[in-house]
This record gives C-alpha cells, sequence and structure tokens, in this order.
C-alpha cells in the first residue's frame, strides 16, 4: 500500500518543469494593473482627479457627486481591462486579507437593459456580510453590523478579473474592526507630531510620511510534500519530525544559488508583483534549505502595509500554478531557522528628507539626532508594548530560540553612534556657550555623515536595530500583518515627539533659552534616560537575558503575558490620547488577540493527539509485529538459542512499547487538559492554561514520536520526514 508519503515522492519524481517567460520588460508593465496617477489622469475628469489627490495629500473628504465621476472613470479602465467583478478589500483580525466579489452587472426587474453599473455608492461603502470576523465584542455589544469605506490613499488594483477596492472596516458605532483603520490614524499621528518637530529645523516641511519596507521570510515546499502532512496543512507548521542529518550547519544555502524550480516561481512572482505594482527588488535564499526572502523597495506606510498583505495573498496563488505551498509559519521545522519579516523604518519629509538619515550640515544633523534620540526614547519608554505588538502563537517559538531576536526589546545603534550620544551626554546645562556650540557642531553633530558611511556595524541578534538610515524592526513574525507593529511604532514615536516639542518649547519660553541650546537640553537628559534600552552585545546569549533582568527590561517569553502589556493603562492613555483606537477598540483587539492564541494551541494539540494516534502508533504497532514474526521465526530455529541471537529485536520491541505507552498516555492527558481549558469561562485564564498546561505537553508526546521515527523501518513510516521537506528541489 502506497501511504500519502511515498505516492508524494513519486509524484515530485515524475514532475515536468513549469515555464515561464517574462515577455516585457518589469519598467514597461509596472503597476498596470493600478488605478495610479498615471491611469487616473486617463479616466477620471479633472474634477474627479484634483478630488482623490486632494483627499491623498490632504486627507480631505471625497463628496458624493465626486465619488460617482471617480467610480465611472474607475469602472471604465476595469472593464477595459476585461474585468467582470468588484470587492472591497480589507483586512480584518484574522490575519488574511477578506474580499466579498460584486458583478458589475445589473438589469432592471424583467431582465431587460442589462448594463455594467457601479457607482460611488458601491465604492464608497459597502456592508460585507461580516458576521463571522472576530470583532472581540465590539459588533455584539454596540450594533449587529459593520461597514467597510473606500480608503482613497491606497489605490485601487485588479487581481484576475476582480477589481479590488482598498477599504477600511468599521462598526456602525465607528469603531475599528480591522488592522489598517488604527494604523491610518497612527500615520496621521505621526505626521502632525513629526511635522511640529521638524518647523524647527525647516519651516517649510508641511507633510511627514512614515515610511517601511518590509522583508518577507518564507519557506517553500513541495505542495505534494506539504499535502502530505495533516500537521502542515491544518497549522502551517510540522508538529513532529525528526531533524535530519544535514540542516543547515553548512550554511551552504544562505546566499547560494537559487534552484531553477524555484526561481521560475520567483520570477512568475515577480512578474504579478509589478503588475500591481509591488515594487519587489530583491530576492534570495535565507539560511535554511528552502527557505527565501523577497524584499520591495520601500513605500508609504499604509501602501507597504497593503502590498504585504495583497502579496502574501499572491504568492500563495502563484505558487499553486507551480506546484509549491508557501510556509509564512515562524517556525516550521524544529532545529531549523524560523522565518521574520523585518519592518525597515523611517520618517520622509515633502521636502525629500530622511529623517533618520543624516544629512549635509550640522543644522540638518541635530534634525536627524533629534528624530534618532526620540524613538529610542520611544522604544525605551514602551518596550512592552512593541513587545506585545508582535507576540503571537507562532512567533513565541522564533523569539528567543537562540536564532532570532529575544523576547527582550532593546535598541542597537553602533559603535560610533555609541561615541556621539557619550559626547552629547556631556553637553553643559542650561546656555551653551558659544564655544561649546561652536565645537559641538565642528566636532560631534558635524562629524555624523562621515561616521555613518563607513558604519559596516551590523548586529543581527537586536530585535530594533539602526542601519544607517533606518531602524529595522527585527522581531516581527513572517505571519504577521505589519500594521500591528507599525501602529505601536508610529504611534510611540508620535507621543515622543509631543512630549519633547512641549519640553522644548517648555524650556524655550519659560527658561529664555535659545532653540538650539533647548533641543540640546532636553537631548541630553534623553541620553541619560534611554542607556537601559541600548544593546551592543550578543542579544541570543544567556548573559543578556540576566543583564536585561538587572535593568529592568521585561522579558515576555509567552504570547499571553506579552499580550497585557496592550491593556495597561499606558498604552490605553497612549492610543486615545493620540486617537488611533479607544479603549473599547483595544480591549476588543486584546481578546480577539487571546482568543487566536487559544485557538492555534487548541487546533496544534488536536492535529498532533491525532497524527500520534491515529499515524505513528499504528505504524509502529506494525513494525513491531514484523518484528515479533522475526523473533518467532528466531525461535523455531534455533530453540533456546533465540534470545541471544534476536536481544537486539527484542529490546527493540520493548522500546517501541514504551514508546507507544508513552503516547498514549500523554495523549490522553492533554486531552484531559484541554477540556478543563475549555471550560474556563475567562479568556486570559484559558490563554495561559493553552499556554502553561497543555502545551508543554507537545514536546513530551514529539520526543516519543521522533524516536520511533528513528526506530522504524523508513518504508512503512508514513510521514514525510525533514529530509524529504527540506532537501527536495
Ligand atoms: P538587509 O536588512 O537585508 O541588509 P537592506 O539594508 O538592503 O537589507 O534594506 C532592507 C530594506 O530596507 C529594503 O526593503 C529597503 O526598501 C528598506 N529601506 C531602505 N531605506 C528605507 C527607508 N528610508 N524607510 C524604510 N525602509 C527603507
Ligand atoms: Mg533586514
Amino acid at each position: 500500500m502506497a501511504t500519502f508519503r511515498f505516492q508524494a515522492l513519486a509524484q515530485i519524481a515524475g514532475r515536468k518543469p513549469v515555464k515561464f517567460e517574462e515577455l516585457e520588460r518589469k519598467s514597461a508593465i509596472f503597476g498596470s494593473n493600478v488605478f495610479n496617477d498615471k491611469t487616473m489622469r486617463q479616466f477620471l475628469t479633472e474634477d474627479a482627479y484634483q478630488g482623490v489627490k486632494d483627499a491623498v495629500q490632504h486627507g480631505k473628504k471625497i463628496d458624493r457627486r465626486l465619488a460617482d465621476y471617480i467610480a465611472l472613470g474607475m469602472k471604465e479602465w476595469a472593464l477595459s481591462k476585461g474585468v467582470t467583478h468588484y470587492t472591497h478589500w480589507f483586512q480584518p483580525l484574522t490575519g488574511t486579507t477578506a474580499e466579498k466579489h460584486d458583478a458589475f452587472f445589473e438589469t432592471s426587474y424583467d431582465g431587460s437593459d442589462p448594463v455594467e453599473k457601479f457607482g460611488g455608492g458601491q465604492l464608497v461603502q459597502q456592508e460585507p456580510d461580516a458576521s463571522s470576523f472576530p470583532n472581540g465584542g465590539i459588533r455584539n455589544t454596540f450594533e449587529a453590523r459593520g461597514y467597510t469605506a473606500w480608503d482613497p490613499t491606497s489605490p485601487a488594483f485588479i487581481f484576475g478579473t476582480t477589481l479590488c477596492i482598498p477599504t477600511v472596516f468599521i462598526s456602525y458605532t465607528g469603531e475599528a474592526l480591522d488592522y489598517k483603520t488604527p494604523l491610518l490614524r497612527a500615520l496621521s499621528a505621526i505626521d502632525d507630531a513629526a511635522v511640529d518637530v521638524c518647523r524647527y529645523f525647516d519651516k517649510n516641511v508641511k507633510k511627514v510620511t512614515a515610511t517601511l519596507g518590509w522583508e518577507q521570510e518564507y519557506f517553500l515546499i513541495d505542495s505534494a510534500l506539504a499535502n502530505s502532512r495533516p500537521d502542515i496543512l491544518m497549522t502551517g507548521r510540522t508538529l513532529l519530525g525528526h531533524t535530519s542529518a544535514k540542516g543547515q550547519q553548512l550554511d551552504d544555502h544562505y546566499f547560494g544559488s537559487i534552484p531553477t524550480r524555484v526561481l521560475t516561481y520567483m520570477r512568475e512572482l515577480e512578474y504579478e508583483c509589478m503588475l500591481l505594482g509591488i515594487p519587489v527588488k530583491t530576492r534570495h535564499n535565507e539560511v535554511a534549505p528552502n527557505q527565501f526572502e523577497l524584499a520591495p523597495i520601500f513605500e508609504e506606510t499604509n501602501l507597504a502595509v497593503d502590498h504585504n498583505s495583497l502579496l502574501m495573498d499572491v504568492m500563495q496563488k502563484v505558487a499553486e500554478r507551480h506546484d509549491f505551498k508557501v510556509l509564512f509559519h515562524e517556525k516550521p521545522f524544529k532545529g531549523v531557522n524560523g522565518s521574520g519579516k523585518h519592518n525597515n523604518w523611517s520618517l520622509a519629509t515633502d521636502t525629500g528628507v530622511n529623517l533618520l538619515g543624516p544629512g549635509k550640515t550640522p543644522m540638518s544633523n541635530l534634525q536627524f539626532l533629534t528624530f534618532f534620540i526620540n524613538t529610542i526614547k520611544a522604544v525605551n519608554t514602551y518596550e512592552e508594548l512593541m513587545r506585545a505588538a508582535i507576540a503571537t502563537a507562532s512567533n513565541d517559538h522564533r523569539l528567543g530560540a537562540n536564532e532570532a531576536p529575544p523576547a527582550i526589546i532593546s535598541v542597537f545603534i553602533g559603535q560610533q553612534l555609541t561615541k556621539v550620544l557619550e559626547e552629547l551626554e556631556g553637553v553643559s546645562t542650561g546656555k551653551l556657550s558659544p564655544e561649546e556650540k561652536t565645537d559641538l557642531k565642528l566636532n560631534v553633530v558635524g562629524k555624523i555623515p562621515d561616521v555613518l558611511l563607513d558604519n559596516t556595524d551590523r548586529n543581527r541578534t537586536s530585535p530594533f536595530a539602526f542601519t544607517g538610515n533606518k531602524f529595522e524592526f527585527r522581531a516581527v513574525g513572517s505571519t504577521a500583518n505589519c500594521a500591528n507593529s507599525m501602529t505601536t511604532l508610529n504611534s510611540i514615536v508620535a507621543k515622543q515627539l509631543i512630549d519633547f516639542k512641549k519640553e522644548v518649547d517648555t524650556l524655550i519660553d519659560e527658561k529664555d533659552m535659545k532653540k538650539d541650546d533647548a533641543i540640546f537640553n532636553v537631548l541630553r537628559e534623553y541620553i541619560k534616560e534611554t542607556k537601559n534600552i541600548l544593546f551592543e552585545g550578543d542579544g541570543y546569549s544567556e548573559a543578556w537575558e540576566i543583564e536585561a533582568g538587572k535593568r529592568g527590561l521585561s522579558n515576555h517569553k509567552t504570547t499571553p503575558k506579552a499580550l497585557k502589556a496592550k491593556i495597561s493603562k499606558k498604552a490605553l492613555d497612549l492610543f486615545s490620547e493620540l486617537k488611533v483606537m479607544n479603549h473599547v477598540e483595544v480591549e476588543a483587539r486584546y481578546e480577539i488577540e487571546l482568543e487566536e492564541y487559544t485557538k492555534k494551541i487548541q487546533i496544534e494539540g488536536r492535529v498532533l493527539g491525532d497524527i500520534a494516534r491515529n499515524h505513528v502508533v499504528p505504524t509502529a504497532i506494525r513494525y513491531q509485529n514484523l518484528l515479533i514474526e522475526n523473533v518467532k521465526g528466531l525461535k523455531d530455529i534455533f530453540g533456546s538459542e533465540y534470545e541471544t541471537i534476536a536481544k537486539e529485536q527484542i529490546s527493540l520491541i520493548r522500546e517501541i512499547s514504551g514508546h507507544i505507552e508513552g503516547i498514549s498516555a500523554k495523549v490522553e492527558e492533554m486531552t484531559e487538559e484541554r477540556k478543563k481549558a475549555n471550560n474556563l469561562s475567562n479568556s486570559e485564564e484559558m490563554a495561559a492554561a493553552y499556554c502553561d498546561i497543555v502545551k508543554p505537553y507537545f514536546e513530551i508526546i514529539r520526543a516519543h514520536c521522533d524516536k520511533l521515527e528513528l526506530l522504524v523501518d523508513d518504508e512503512i513510516w508514513t510521514l514525510t520526514k525533514y529530509r524529504e521537506l527540506l532537501f527536495t528541489k
């Protein structure tokens, strides 16, 4: 009987390479399926075009009459490209994207006048049947339904034969039910706060845009192999499997040549990305076998977040055509590096300045230092909230797993900037003497560009690192929606910039200080206050855990513990002061994330119990029976001598029995604990029970299964093995 495992392996052996040829140059097709500036000029009236522009640039409302014109143009464009349906595309809190397709096609009641229709009403607002999206109780308590509303700052696009309109998803009482709404509010908060601070340096700045460049890591597994593993299908990761003899120890995969089959996939994926206006630029192998990375050119944050969500969909769809399955999970394989999604972040002014890039003059460098130090200060104040922003069941496997950022948030800035901060710390209190100022400007602030140019300092173990002209939030998980981390980061920096401005203005107004003196004074105090968060050493080391403990930094290793920071008074105050989220919205999110955590562990527990009992144990018994037959035969031939001759077989039979017994007992206990946990009425307690009581069984059950994998004849083992999952090309 051929098991799924051998069927899958046979299927792969017979695979014909999928062909893909790009016909046109990337620049020629870039954005051709996007309702972008060029297309808008072509399909919209002057009025309508200006309306969209004003909405994007100045947040102006689009009135209904204008919306009708825009919808008309959008429809004409879509029909010209063979589109039949439209959908409001949004990001509910399930971590995927959602869409409900409606046809443009309409007729009157008697079936006459068939026509393609799409008006301002359909563009601006829709009511999806969304009763099954997570809402943390908001909609139940307040209103029965939510609605989606057009976000003009992210352009509509065509995927397949559907016009997709990026939207927010909110309840009728106005509470956010998605990732995008709070993100847009946070981006607006940091725009305002950063513009106010920029005006100290340049009165012409009118808008500050947060920029994001994500790096998406993923595993690519042959779909037949992935389908042969129930754990990968149901949970996105392997719940058992003995590590393969060869893992990543040779580091021969990293930046190695990309296998042809994978390269063909990547080329088609990039082609699709070009049509959708996702500016992907780099592709390479990652550390682990069959692990890869894809990164775009950075963009305005809201657009970058949408593009990452869209990309994850597109990656899976294109993979189907190439008989691959994409694993986004943070830790699909034990003993092999996991995947992250580095979030590179900076702030850009409408005058073309990167606020985290050192400039050419001392004044622009003081501006750089201001944003640089304020960011560090923000992370120092809200380190727990940063940890909470990246907390998920799957990312828990990665954080602190000796290969990924630890669960402790710290900031890496490199030796040279550390020196700059040390010098600034020595600035005198109060008004600075002209000599001191000149010295600072020439020798400290003025030297920064040179310093950074040859700054090759890179610390791969830091969760939040400064990398020359941007900060890189590295602890974000590969399955995450970037909106979660970006809402938090932009909010905490916005709040910090508001506080900074107040402090500087107070020194100017009340202590009669000059602007520069006041800025230097406030920054000096910040440097003193934020030393605890700066760390340049090995973030994976045990010594750092101990040191971080002494410094009072949090180290929440599990999601239920980490998430608590989200509903702390500090967090509630922050989000409500900035109008990013009110208390109800924050608390609802907390509930949803706890629930999601519980569900994930619950499903993993069920799947593991099922595989252990229905795959591993029967296979082990089958093999044991073979051994028993063998021993019986030896006894027939050798009589009493058989005990010596069959010694190995007999001890194997015993060993197998021991593991079978271990599996049965532990699966039983785990199931009992799940039942108890399910009866808890409080979601916090339930998540904690799943985390601290249920989850620890996984490792014990797995250990028995993995031992059996080593003992049992390879020919009858039903589950596809690590070496096959990881090394099949
Ligand atoms: P790595 O971290 O792998 O060394 P790079 O330093 O080359 O990669 O860049 C990583 C990412 O940083 C890229 O996706 C790039 O678009 C992004 N990036 C560069 N500048 C900025 C910026 N000012 N704001 C946001 N992201 C940026
Ligand atoms: Mg990176």
